[in-house]
């Protein structure tokens, strides 16, 4: 038996392995990328991991596609807020700069 810790522990190292395979293979390959995010979402659910918040940027809030800056993401900055444009569910996600 793996304690309940430890599970968690490999949880995050896939979801972080995940992530990394999304990037390098968004480059040419959008829909496995967009597969990867979709594995590491269910890993996340799963055993109750969080999404580490660098990482969790890169997916829509909405479509849960993987976001590519200047491809599939628009940023912008406005009123000191970050906009995200996802250009697949067409959605707009607002980020403050700061959490304060
Ligand atoms: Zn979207």
């Amino acid at each position: 038996m793996i304690p309940k810790s430890k599970q968690k522990q490999i949880a995050k190292e896939r979801i972080e392995t995940l992530f990394n395979e999304a990037k390098k293979s968004s480059k040419n390959n959008l829909e496995l990328a967009n597969r990867y995010v979709t594995l590491a979402r269910k890993i996340s659910m799963k055993y109750k991991v969080k999404i580490p918040l660098g990482y969790k940027r890169f997916i829509c809030k909405y479509c849960y596609s993987y976001l590519i800056p200047g491809r599939t993401l628009r940023a912008r900055v406005k009123n000191k807020k970050l906009i995200y444009y996802c250009t697949n569910c067409k959605k707009i996600k607002r980020y403050p700069f700061s959490k304060r």
